[in-house]
């Protein structure tokens, strides 16, 4: 159980940065976890009780418009992993 609790927290860190797309253009833009806690990534506010929400503007000079992004964090290693493969 500890072993797996340790691979599921240190999984999405390889997996840096979250690699996203603007909504409203397709320009595509990195993501990086605003702390080492919160780094599951999600656009949906509700995937994640505990979240901190970060703003990312998109770089393409005619759109410049936000995209929302909710960095979730994980307090049992279990949930994690049911949560992240979704
Ligand atoms: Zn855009």
């Amino acid at each position: 159980m500890t072993l797996l609790f340790r691979w599921v927290k240190g999984f999405p860190k390889n997996d840096l940065p979250k690699k996203y797309s603007c909504v409203y253009c397709g320009t595509p833009f990195d993501a990086y976890p605003p702390d080492d806690k919160h780094d599951f990534a999600t656009r949906n506010e509700k995937d994640y009780e505990d979240h901190i929400k970060v703003d990312y503007k998109c770089k393409a000079n005619d759109c410049g418009k936000i995209n929302t992004i909710y960095w979730g964090y994980c307090h049992a290693g279990a949930i994690a992993i049911g949560r992240f493969i979704k």
